[in-house]
């Protein structure tokens, strides 16, 4: 239940109310607390409180506690509400001459001060219970109270359903992570964490093992940052991934390793992305690619929130070939249908000139995708701009087809398809009364990629007209494997890159392919797909030095000297390994229906890659520059 508050608040079905906000921040910690199925923890050892605000009830009547928190909100200086983590607990402002200096505090601390109170746990009168509050049957009445610091003006309310900016958030990030929600995040996330730790470590033996973060540019993959050295002219790098670590580790023998490891990729922030980010790095001597899917599905299964439907396992997979073919992406969404169909062989011998045309090139296909009451749902204009969205972006031609439709908005070109195939493109592709299909010829790829990101645009736009295509409490896992081990380089497709990283092993039985057709072996690289975003891949990796440095110089032109220490380890009895890397961000960020990354991370940076709380990243005075012999060139517009 608790996590369908979440979602729907999310998913922008109601705006929690002030009742809602209530009833699940009082229930925060302990949801938390139950699925984690452990004895609850102490939160009162050590410090000044005897209990938390949101763990009284009627069994502590009488009991004489000491309380800390934050003033959520007062009313009629008679009753204070104090917050903590923990939740949200009625505190009586006594009243009698006697206890005027109490009162005075209580009712003069700004909201959101925080202050220790002392007094004796008592039922509320009849009739004044609140059900809706997990605390709601009792009430402090006060004794003593101290205000520990008082809050100056806030520049925004402490409260959920309170709309700010992401700039404003992330400015004062330390008053946003008083929200219910942030608090819900990071405390899941670090129970998530702790249970896959414990799987890892605990029942299968691995390692955590911490790796550099001063390190030099690894060849290939993503942008690295730059850290300069008082070395004239020598820089480290921020890793990408302790992908060189993990493997030297296998190499010296420690056999099962993981590191909840901070990498660094300087590519901007997007919705999904973080200039740094975390993963569940792991590596393992003697595994093959099931060995490695088996042990992902353990920890995920082991490490589940409770509050949901467990997992189940095995998960399924997918070759890369065919997650292409039906779904247009190598991250594809499979809660729903709508999958690619090719419709080629419908037309081979057609009148319409563009089909014809498309049919007698190489690799050219017709291929459609059929979107479910489209016809009901979806407006002339929506058509309209999913057809300029695929002329706009793949340069690519989509005709609406309506085969059954009552609506007819038939082009002249689409009537005549209709003509020629409406029965075959019905029962091929079993369309109802209602549906309509998009249509579209060219390049296979080309043609699948853009119906790919056209089934993602209908299924956002049926959404937003009411249908539930995605059901937020499915998470939809998927295994991708049989990638090609190269790719065409996007600035220059007459050479090869790595499709994963140039550590992966080619798939066993196109060995030979690598000296012949290289663009034809497929590898051993395996992706992990949850709700069609990628959350972890690996591979098995190559473990021996002449294939290595084979592929590394002679295929992919990369400097190997710069990973001569690799390729030595790896002529030195290097075992044959294996692994993989989760995404934390991203699987929190699933899993708790965020809608951004940053919202599962305590303190992102933004869209542009800048602390918005501290304003990094900053300038440094050319002194301070000296000693790593830099001197910034400004360019010529820069105000500095
Ligand atoms: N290092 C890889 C990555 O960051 C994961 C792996 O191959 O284990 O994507």
């Amino acid at each position: 239940m608790f996590s369908c508050w979440i979602s729907r608040q999310y998913w922008g079905f109601s705006t929690p109310t002030g009742r809602i906000a209530h009833l699940i921040r009082g229930s925060l910690s302990r949801t938390l607390v139950l699925s984690s199925q452990r004895r609850t923890p102490e939160f009162s050892s050590f410090v000044a409180r005897t209990n938390t605000c949101g763990e009284l009830r009627s069994s502590h009547l009488g009991q004489e506690v000491t309380l800390c928190g934050w003033i959520q909100y007062r009313r009629q200086n008679i009753f204070l509400v104090l917050r903590d983590f923990h939740g949200l607990v009625q505190v009586v402002i006594p009243q009698e001459e006697s206890a005027a200096s109490v009162k005075k505090i209580l009712c003069e601390a700004p909201v959101e001060s925080v202050v220790q109170v002392s007094g004796t746990v008592i039922s509320r009168p009849p009739g004044q219970e609140n059900p809706k509050m997990p605390t709601g049957e009792i009430e402090v009445k006060v004794k003593t109270a101290e205000l520990l610091n008082s809050c100056k003006k806030l520049p925004f309310e402490i409260k959920d359903f309170v709309k700010k900016t992401e700039a404003l958030r992330l400015q004062y990030r330390y008053l946003d992570l008083r929200s219910f929600q942030m608090q819900y995040n990071l405390r899941l996330r670090s129970q998530m964490v702790m249970k896959m730790r414990e799987y890892l470590c605990n029942l299968h033996g691995f390692v955590d093992i911490e790796t550099p973060t001063l390190f030099k540019r690894t060849p290939g993959g993503a942008k690295e940052f730059v850290i300069p050295s008082r070395e004239p002219g020598k820089f480290y790098c921020l890793p990408q991934s302790p992908q060189q670590f993990k493997q030297l580790l296998m190499v010296g023998g420690l056999d099962r390793y993981f590191q909840v490891a901070r990498c660094y990729r300087d590519e901007g922030s997007r919705p999904d992305r973080q200039p740094e980010f975390t993963q569940i790095d792991i590596e393992m001597s003697f595994v093959d690619q099931t060995g490695i899917r088996s042990l992902i599905e353990g920890l995920l299964q082991y490490s589940w929130p409770n509050d949901k439907d467990p997992l189940v396992v095995p998960f399924p997979s997918m070759t890369f070939v065919e997650a292409l073919a039906s779904y247009g992406t190598d991250k594809p969404d499979t809660r729903f249908g709508m999958k690619i169909i090719d419709i080629s062989d419908m037309f081979r011998n057609t009148e319409v000139e563009f089909l014809q045309d498309a049919l007698s090139k190489p690799q050219g296909a017709v291929k459609a995708i059929c979107i479910s009451e489209g016809a009901k749902y979806l407006k002339r204009k929506d058509i309209e701009s999913i057809r300029k969205f695929a002329a706009d972006h793949f340069n690519q031609e989509v005709l609406p087809v309506f085969p059954k439709a009552s609506r007819n908005w038939n082009t002249p070109v689409a009537q005549s398809i209709l003509e020629e195939q409406r029965s075959g493109l019905i029962r091929l592709m079993e369309i109802q009364e209602d549906d309509v299909v998009l249509l579209t010829a060219g390049e296979h790829k080309k043609a699948c990629s853009v119906l790919g990101k056209l089934r993602l645009e209908c299924a956002d736009l049926l959404e937003a007209r009411g249908l539930v295509l995605r059901d937020p409490a499915l998470f939809s896992f998927l295994w991708v494997v049989d990638f090609p081990l190269f790719l065409p380089k996007e600035e220059n497709p007459g050479e090869l890159e790595s499709a994963h990283h140039p550590f992966t092993a080619p798939h066993p039985s196109d060995l030979q392919l690598l000296y012949t057709e290289p663009e034809k072996v497929r590898s051993q690289h395996y992706d992990l797909v949850l709700n069609g975003s990628e959350i972890g891949g690996g591979s098995i990796r190559i473990h021996d030095a002449e294939l290595q440095r084979y592929i590394l110089a002679t295929l992919l032109k990369e400097d190997v000297k710069l990973l001569s220490h690799l390729l030595q380890a790896l002529g030195f009895g290097a075992p044959p390994h294996g692994g993989i890397a989760l995404g934390l961000d991203r699987l929190i960020c699933l899993v708790t229906g965020a809608p951004s990354i940053r919202d599962v991370i305590a303190f992102p940076k933004s869209f542009r890659g800048h602390d918005l709380m501290s304003s990094a990243p900053e300038s440094l005075p050319p002194e301070e520059l000296k000693p790593y012999h830099i001197q910034v060139s400004w360019p010529a517009d820069s105000e500095a």
